[in-house]
């Protein structure tokens, strides 16, 4: 595993690269992704993804957000709450991972959301994608902006070769647009 895991972050967020074309998702997934995002509100919501080699983003985990909690108990070691943070609940954790195996699928992305900033990968973000427990190092991370209520941007990071790359997530049934 250790050989595996990325390196620490360098520091400073990592955007979504204009560079890159948009990554298509199915709008089952879009949809479900957006949905748990607003349920969340005023806190992040965050889960896992699942899928095959044909259908690589197919299914969503939810996972509860325990960060709330979790700073409750602590406020030293966990100084944000759900609003700004999130500590994705363990048994639910494993129980996704479980279903997902039974339904042979591979975890492919874990998910959170930011609510009122953007879809950037921030330093938390990049320290809890490098970290050496987390056992997924090839995982995409989709991060959800919600501004004002509503879902404002989905974007996909993960990490190709020497840093964590950002591209946005389009749902594939989608009209594109550009505001
Ligand atoms: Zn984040």
């Amino acid at each position: 595993m250790t050989e595996k895991s990325v390196p620490a972050p360098a520091g400073g967020r990592i955007e979504v690269s204009e560079e890159i074309p948009e990554l298509a998702i199915l709008p089952s997934l879009w949809n479900e992704l957006c949905a748990h995002a607003v349920e969340t509100l005023p806190e992040e919501c965050c889960g896992l993804i699942g899928g095959v080699e044909e259908e690589k983003f197919r299914s969503v985990y939810r996972c509860r957000n325990d960060m709330t909690s979790r700073h409750k108990n602590d406020p030293e070691e966990f100084p944000r709450d759900g609003a700004t943070a999130f500590y994705m609940n363990e048994s639910d954790y494993l129980t996704s991972m479980d279903i997902a195996d039974k339904d042979g699928e591979l975890i492919t992305a874990v998910y959170h959301s930011h609510v009122g900033v953007g879809a950037y990968f921030s330093e938390l973000d990049q320290v809890f994608a490098s970290q050496q427990l987390f056992p997924l190092p090839e995982a995409h991370h989709f991060v959800i902006s919600v501004l004002e209520n509503r879902v404002h941007e989905i974007a996909s990071f993960n990490w190709q070769g020497e840093a964590f790359v950002g591209r946005r997530l389009t749902s594939a049934g989608a009209l594109k647009t550009h505001a």
